[in-house]
């Protein structure tokens, strides 16, 4: 029987008809499916170019922003500067949490300079900055980060290079990561974390998915998940077909 009480999340996913190569929606619709399981509930709001409604972000509890090419982030990024970065500051000092994949990643540091030489400026919540060299760095990558293996797949000329003190996602077990130099792979600031895991994310990492979404809950309502799921009486979950599909990653097995 599950309980009558209710939790509700909200999500915005921005610039989701741009920003969203190699499947990185994939990333919203995992987290959504992950929240059903466990009996909670999500609105959510895809926000693109414009200032959209107050509504929309005043109370999200996490933001998500896909990949996308040279072209599609010179297409976004005075919006993002001029209408999002506020919003996105303020969430990250209230402890909300984003996931921003690639390029999206890219534009949360200081700048991108594309393969052309065009310097794309970015909203600095990550203290770095991102020039585009080749060959492309492409391939299945496995990351440790903290307690979690991470598994997914890069394709970006972007090498990203991280200020003294920015923490990192974490330590790059097999792939190439910010730069195929440094060993380092993404970025962390408060509960904002950029990547260049694509896959999508998500549902190759589930275990990473429940630690976002436990993060929600103890920022809304001062609960953890394990605390949610004992309120709300739903029963254990099965994670078998993630823990399968993440061995089936032939090149990562060793890894994850
Ligand atoms: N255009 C950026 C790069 O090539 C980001 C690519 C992406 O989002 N996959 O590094």
């Amino acid at each position: 029987m599950v309980n009558k009480k209710k939790f509700e999340l909200t999500a915005v996913d921005l610039y989701p008809e741009i920003m969203n190569i190699y499947g990185d929606r994939g990333n919203i619709i995992y987290f959504k499916y992950r929240c059903s399981l466990y009996g909670i509930d999500i609105r959510i709001f895809d926000v693109s170019i414009g200032k959209g409604e107050k509504e929309e972000y005043g109370g999200a509890d996490i933001f998500f922003m896909g990949g996308g090419q040279d072209a599609e982030q010179g297409l976004i990024y005075e919006d993002f500067i001029n209408n999002k970065k506020n919003i996105l500051t303020e969430a990250m000092e209230n402890n909300k949490i984003m996931l921003a994949v690639c390029g999206s990643y890219q534009l949360l540091c200081d700048y991108y300079k594309s393969k052309d030489g065009k310097v794309i400026k970015g909203i600095s919540l990550f203290r770095g900055y991102t020039e585009s060299k080749t060959p492309r760095l492409i391939g299945n990558i496995a990351v440790k980060a903290g307690d979690f293996v991470l598994a997914g797949f890069e394709n970006h000329g972007g090498r990203t290079y991280l200020e003294k003190g920015q923490d990192i996602l974490g330590k790059v077990l097999k792939g190439h990561g910010n730069n195929g130099e440094d060993k380092t792979e993404g970025a962390r600031t408060g509960n904002f974390f950029g990547t260049y895991l694509h896959g999508s994310f998500l549902p190759k990492n589930f275990a990473f998915c429940d630690y976002l979404l436990d993060t929600a809950l103890k920022n809304k309502y001062g609960i953890t998940l394990g605390e949610a799921v004992k309120i709300k009486g739903v029963g254990p979950v099965d994670n078998d077909f993630e823990i399968q599909a993440r061995k089936d990653i032939k090149d990562l097995k060793k890894f994850v």
